[in-house]
């Protein structure tokens, strides 16, 4: 082995930015186009409600109610899931960190690793427009295909244009009291992350208001480097 060469260090981004910004369609997107591993709390948290584990019963109120799950269960999680061989491949957190301890937990973790970020891409959106998007999408359980009443309706009601499933979801937490609260959850405490990373040099924003595709190459613009 060249012991001069800097050993392999598999790219670790993050997403950042309130409910309803696209942050779960873009990791979609760069498990497809880059071989990522998308990891999403929300859905390890969903899934653990569903299983009713002891930390899924503790997160279920809180999720429920648009606050955020304690950084204990939430890290022991994601750490769990992290052992796991694909993540190897690099991986793109969805939805965490969410807290300042959150973040600095992450460094710590990828220290131990030998990793490090190698970027937090925020989407930029208008926070008023937050509310209609998230109150109106819903997904296919069979495919998981994403949808909206207003923007992306399905073309005949209730079946899945992708694999053709009647098997739409909406998630709880999907309405108008629970997103409101979501969103000042973001402001309070996870916005800060904004300046966290912009300060380790680590920041790429994008405008996250227009059209998915014109996101999509924006975000596979700064992401292509990283992962060549
Ligand atoms: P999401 O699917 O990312 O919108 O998350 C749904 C809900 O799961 C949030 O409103 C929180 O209650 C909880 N949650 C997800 N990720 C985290 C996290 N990193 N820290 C704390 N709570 C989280």
């Amino acid at each position: 082995m060249d012991g001069t060469r800097t050993p392999h260090v598999a790219p670790v981004l993050i997403l950042l930015g309130p409910p309803g910004a696209g942050k779960g369609t873009q990791a979609r997107m760069l498990e497809e186009k880059f071989g990522l591993v998308q990891l999403s709390t929300g859905d390890l948290l969903r899934a653990a409600v569903a299983r009713g584990t002891p930390a899924g019963k503790e997160a279920k109120a809180v999720m429920e109610a648009g606050g955020l799950v304690s950084d204990e269960i939430v890290l022991t999680i994601l750490n769990d899931r992290l052992k796991a061989p694909d993540c190897a491949r690099g991986v793109v957190l969805d939805g965490f960190p969410r807290t300042t301890g959150q973040a600095e937990a992450l460094d710590d973790l990828l220290a131990k690793a030998g990793q490090r970020i190698n970027a937090a891409i925020s989407l930029e959106v208008d926070d008023a427009k937050m509310v209609i998007r998230i109150t109106g999408r819903f997904t296919c359980g069979g495919c998981g295909e994403g949808y909206h009443d207003t923007f992306k309706p399905t073309k005949t009601d209730g079946i899945c244009d992708a694999c053709g499933s009647q098997d739409m979801k909406r998630r709880a937490d999907d309405n108008a009291s629970t997103v409101m609260s979501r969103l000042d959850a973001y402001h309070e405490q996870t916005e800060p992350l904004i300046r966290y990373y912009d300060s380790k040099g680590a920041l790429e924003r994008i405008n996250a208001m227009g059209e998915i595709d014109t996101i999509r190459r924006e975000i596979a613009r700064v992401v292509a480097p990283i992962t060549a």
